[in-house]
C-alpha cells in the first residue's frame, strides 16, 4: 500500500472526528476549558464613573482659585453632596466620581494646608476620570465563543459578573500501551525488561490538550491479553494504543483491534518518524494506533492526535503552532517521507528565528524529545538546504 501524505492524514482524522457535546461549568473550573458560546457581559465596567488616581475632584474652571476641600470619595464609598463652585473633594483611585466635578487633580500637583487646598497643574478638562462603561458595556462580548480561557480571559469574564458559562466537554481518552518488555514506572525493572515511559507521556499529553486520561492498563503481546484490555475501552471519546503497529510479529494489536469492531481509515503515512501510524474507528470513536518508539508517537500526537483533541473541544485550528525559521547548517535533500527532525531554535538579536537540528534523531531517544522545543520539517523531496534557508518549524515549547 502507498504511503498516505500527511496533509490527507490529518484531513481524515479531522473530517472523521465531531466536536463534543457542551456543559456548563463555573468560573472557578474554566482555565483551560474552551467556550461554546459568546460569553457577554451581565454588566458595565467600570459601573460608575471614578477616579483614576488618588487626587481631588474639582471643576475645571476653579482650578486657578484656592478651593475649600468639603468631603472625600473612597473606593466603595461615594461622596453623598454635590460639588459646588469653590469647592474640591478628596478622591482615591477608583472612588466614584463626585457629581457636580468634572476633573480630578493629582495630589502630587497640588498644595494643601488643612481644608484649603492650591492646584498647580491641571492639564485638562476631564483629566483622570474613568468613564462609566470605558472598559465594556453591560451585554458586550466578553469572550467570544471557541476560545480556549486563559488567566487574563478568566478575569475579564470574572469583572463581567459572569459565573457559570457553556463550555465544550473534555474529551475523554483510553490510552492502552503493548509490549512484554515493560514494566510500570516505579516497580522492580526486571532483566530484559523497560520502563513503560509512553503512558505517562500520553497521560501527560492527553491534559496539557484539555482531555481527561484514561490508563486502561499494559497488555502483553498476546492475543488474550490484548483483547481483555480492549473490553475496557468504554465510555470514552478516543482510543489510543501505542506500540505494536508495526510489521514484527508481536505487532498484533491492529488485527485483534480489527476482530473487535475496528474499521482502518489510514495505516501507513509518508512521514518519519511515525510511518506505521493507524488511524480508524473503533465502534464509533477515533482509534490511533501509534507506535512505541516514544518520538514517533510524539510525532503522531502532534501531526494527528492534538488537532483531533482540539477539534473535539471546539477548537478548528487547533494543533502546535508553526513558524519559519533559518537553518543554522546545511541538511540533505529530503527524502519521499516528510521528516519531523527534534530540534532548538532562538532568536537573534533582529527577532529573527535560528533554528539547529543537531540533536539525535533515533526515534527511540527520549533525552532529545525533552531538550528539543521544535520539530524542523524537511518537506518532501525537497534539495539540499544551505546555512540560513528558511524551514518550516512546529513549535512544541513555546
Ligand atoms: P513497537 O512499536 O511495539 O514495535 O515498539 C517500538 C519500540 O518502542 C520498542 O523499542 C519498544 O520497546 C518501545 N516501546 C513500546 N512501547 C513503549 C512504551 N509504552 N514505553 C516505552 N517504550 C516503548
Ligand atoms: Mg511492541
Amino acid at each position: 500500500m502507498a504511503l498516505l501524505p500527511v496533509t490527507d492524514a490529518l484531513a481524515r482524522v479531522l473530517n472523521s472526528v465531531s466536536t463534543l457535546d457542551t456543559e456548563t461549568v463555573s468560573i472557578h473550573d474554566a482555565l483551560g476549558r474552551i467556550t461554546a458560546k459568546d460569553i457577554r457581559s451581565n454588566l458595565t465596567q467600570p459601573p460608575f464613573a471614578a477616579s483614576a488616581m488618588d487626587g481631588y475632584a474639582v471643576l475645571y474652571d476653579d482650578i486657578s482659585n484656592p478651593l475649600k476641600v468639603v468631603g472625600e470619595s473612597q473606593a466603595g464609598l461615594s461622596y453623598t453632596g454635590t460639588l459646588k463652585s469653590g469647592e474640591a473633594v478628596r478622591i482615591f483611585t477608583g472612588a466614584p466620581m463626585v457629581d457636580g466635578a468634572d476633573t480630578v487633580v493629582i495630589q502630587e500637583n497640588v498644595n494643601r494646608d488643612d481644608d484649603q487646598l492650591i492646584i498647580n497643574e491641571c492639564k485638562a478638562r476631564g483629566s483622570n476620570i474613568r468613564a462609566a462603561g470605558s472598559d465594556f458595556m453591560v451585554d458586550e462580548v466578553l469572550v467570544e465563543a471557541n476560545i480556549k480561557l486563559d488567566a487574563r480571559h478568566i478575569a475579564l469574564i470574572a469583572a463581567g459578573n459572569v459565573a457559570e458559562f457553556t463550555v465544550y466537554k473534555r474529551p475523554k481518552v483510553a490510552i492502552l500501551s503493548t509490549g512484554d518488555e515493560l514494566c510500570e514506572v516505579g516497580s522492580k525493572i526486571g532483566p530484559d525488561k523497560i520502563v513503560n515511559s509512553n503512558v505517562p507521556l500520553f497521560m501527560a499529553l492527553v491534559k496539557e490538550s484539555g482531555g481527561i486520561a484514561i490508563n486502561i492498563g499494559t497488555a502483553k503481546d498476546t492475543a488474550e491479553d490484548v483483547k481483555a484490555k480492549i473490553a475496557l475501552v468504554k465510555d470514552v471519546d478516543m482510543f489510543v494504543s501505542i506500540g505494536g503497529v508495526s510489521v514484527g510479529d508481536y505487532d498484533i494489536i491492529q488485527d485483534i483491534l480489527k476482530e473487535s469492531g475496528l474499521k482502518v481509515e489510514f495505516w501507513k503515512v509518508a512521514m518519519m518518524p511515525g510511518k506505521p501510524v493507524v488511524y480508524g474507528d473503533f465502534n464509533g470513536i477515533p482509534y490511533f494506533g501509534m507506535p512505541g518508539n516514544p518520538s514517533s508517537a510524539y510525532v503522531c500526537f502532534a501531526n494527528f492526535m492534538l488537532p483531533a483533541l482540539y477539534k473535539m473541544q471546539g477548537l478548528l485550528d487547533g494543533g502546535f503552532p508553526t513558524s519559519h525559521a533559518r537553518l543554522e547548517h546545511k541538511l540533505k535533500q529530503g527524502s519521499s517521507r516528510v521528516n519531523y527532525m527534534r530540534a532548538t531554535y532562538h532568536e537573534n538579536e533582529l527577532g529573527e528565528k535560528l533554528v539547529s537540528s543537531t540533536l539525535t534523531q533515533s526515534s527511540a531517544n527520549l533525552k532529545t524529545l525533552a531538550r528539543s522545543n521544535c520539530l524542523l520539517v524537511r518537506e518532501l523531496k525537497v534539495p539540499e538546504a544551505n546555512i540560513g534557508d528558511l524551514v518550516r518549524i512546529i513549535i512544541i515549547k513555546p
